[in-house]
């Protein structure tokens, strides 16, 4: 796997969450929250794993994986600045059904599952935007499950891509073939030819483990309808 980095001029982006809340609660939640820097590869809690964080990330992207075994896993999720990883602790529960991973290198804001538990007792506004997220996470990821049965590679692909480029905020990042296959589920052969179709359209150049999106509405055309609905569920629960 190579990393992803989102340079942003060096200024982490903040989580858009977290810059929904109103000021003075914000405020109040910051001495709680910790920046953090999160690494490629980085596994933030496995499956059946107790949360001790949850983690809101800047400009870093977190993969939620589904194991099945220990060769065959598949992303059921992408958490990046819209959201937030852990939401099994706002719920109730102590430990997470799937593996976080660190998908793309960067920073996020942490906060401790005690301080998580208590903030969702005082049914502020942190517990309603939580409330939101994970009505929208679950619909990401019940489309994205649909998605990964019914759609083709091309397709897909160019969805993942869309929704990797949006939280990242930059057009190009180092990406493998082998890193692809575990996302979208797919063998090396068949990511190949996908990526392959999509840079012969020049939509995308994949040269050396690099990507570049090079036209995003093009691509978007080549996405199944679900980077729309999922785009559209998100940007709706921020507003
Ligand atoms: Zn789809």
């Amino acid at each position: 796997m190579s990393v992803l980095r989102s340079n942003n001029n060096g200024r982490p982006r903040v989580n858009r969450l977290l810059a929904a809340l109103p000021r003075h609660e914000y405020k109040r939640l910051l001495p709680k929250l910790k920046t953090v820097n999160l690494v490629l590869g980085e596994v933030l809690y496995g499956s059946g794993d107790a949360i001790k964080y949850i983690y809101f990330p800047n400009d870093s992207i977190i993969s939620l994986i589904s194991e099945l075994s220990e060769t065959s896993w598949l992303e059921v999720g992408m958490v990046g600045n819209e959201g937030v990883a852990g939401l099994a602790v706002f719920m109730g529960a102590g430990a997470s059904s799937t593996r976080a991973l660190v998908q793309g290198s960067g920073t996020a804001m942490r906060m401790s599952s005690a301080a998580v538990r208590t903030e969702a007792n005082r049914l502020g506004s942190l517990h309603r935007l939580l409330h939101r997220y994970s009505h929208s996470l679950l619909n990401q990821v019940s489309q994205s499950s649909a998605c990964n049965r019914f759609h083709l590679v091309n397709a897909r692909l160019a969805r993942w891509l869309l929704m990797t480029n949006d939280r990242l905020g930059m057009e190009e990042f180092p990406l493998t073939q082998e890193f692809l296959s575990s996302m979208l589920g797919v063998r090396r052969e068949g990511v190949s030819k996908a990526a392959g179709a999509l840079q012969a359209a020049k939509l995308i150049r994949y040269s050396r483990g690099i990507i570049t999106v090079l036209n995003r509405s093009g691509l978007e055309a080549k996405s199944c309808d679900c980077y729309a609905i999922i785009k559209a569920e998100t940007d709706a629960y921020l507003n």
